[in-house]
């Protein structure tokens, strides 16, 4: 068992494996290149065929790409006594004033759709799929057309929202410059978490072949097609030295936004929710609808968000 004693011992210790690992990465950055050792002989076995030319080339661009690195916004150095923050300092974009203060808010809107997505907190546990899993397993429960369009709809969302966090969380939040707007996206990421949730529960509910409906972004075409347009807005911003503040990088952020929020969500995703609705009306897997139902209450918060911004 951990004593007190082993606890302060482990923190103040610099020579503990983590410590080595950061060491390690600080030693690679120093590395000379006339440091660098020269490739064993070409014939031996493992030998590496990079000329020493080469690597000092590489050591050069990664020196190079560490110092043009641009800080994510909010996390530069504090300015101790800097003048307060002012409403109009507060751009949605390239914003010049301290991000880590959210009032006074310049959108207010963004503020009341943070409470509001906050008051529509649900679960995918709450909702029971008794219904559904009886309808699932009868022969006679649905048309073939009927399951196709369960599983379809189970496996392209079950993978579309992590697409939509990771274009959050890695592409979007660092642009976003305004406080109380990513106050909103941080809880459009946890929205995403639940709905990825709500169909994982529904597949394992419905004892679903979980490899078959969770790799379909990858295997079946029509599904692999609308994931990779999407994921293709999201490399275009992946690039951490990308920064907004010209008319071609604005644009960049712009087309994003409008591939996630209104063609992603706003089109794909409603055409699927359509079907599994319709599906509840006629009371048919109601489970599963309900928790459409939710989601899509969710979503149509996004779209306005993202319209917004
Ligand atoms: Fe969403």
């Amino acid at each position: 068992m951990l004593s007190w004693d082993d606890y302060h011992k482990q923190e103040s210790a610099p020579s503990g494996a983590g410590a080595g690992k950061l060491q390690g990465v600080a030693l690679a950055i120093d590395l000379e290149p006339d440091l660098v050792p020269a490739p064993a002989a070409a014939n031996a076995v493992g030998a590496s065929r990079i000329a020493p030319t080469a690597v000092a080339d590489n050591i050069a661009r990664a020196r190079e790409s560490i110092e043009i690195l641009d800080i994510a916004p909010g996390l530069e150095e504090l300015e101790m006594g800097a003048a307060r923050v002012s409403v109009d300092e507060k751009a949605m974009i390239n914003c010049r004033a301290d991000l880590n203060q959210l009032v006074p808010f310049k959108y207010d809107w963004a503020w009341q759709k943070y409470i509001d997505g906050c008051a529509n907190h649900w679960m995918p546990q709450e909702i029971n799929m008794t219904a559904d899993v009886a309808t699932w397993r009868s022969k006679d429960g649905l048309s073939d057309d009927e399951r196709r369009i369960v599983m379809r709809n189970l496996g392209y969302f079950s993978t579309a929202d992590s697409l939509v966090a990771n274009n959050l969380v890695l592409a979007i939040y660092r642009l976003i410059t305004n406080p109380e707007c990513r106050q909103y996206i941080l809880r459009q990421a946890f929205e995403e978490a639940i709905h990825t949730h709500a169909y994982q529960y529904c597949i394992e509910s419905l004892g679903m072949d979980e490899g078959e409906v969770f790799n379909m972004y990858r295997e079946v075409p029509s599904v692999a097609k609308k994931a990779a347009w999407s994921i293709s807005h999201t490399h275009a911003l992946s690039d951490p030295t990308f920064k907004t503040g010209t008319a071609e990088t604005d644009q960049t952020l712009l087309r994003n936004l409008i591939g996630f929020y209104a063609v992603t969500e706003g089109i794909f995703f409603y055409c699927g929710f359509t079907q599994i609705l319709s599906m509840g009306r006629r009371n048919k897997m109601t489970g599963v609808a309900e928790q459409f139902q939710y989601i899509l209450r969710d979503e149509s918060m996004h779209l306005n968000f993202g319209i917004d911004v």
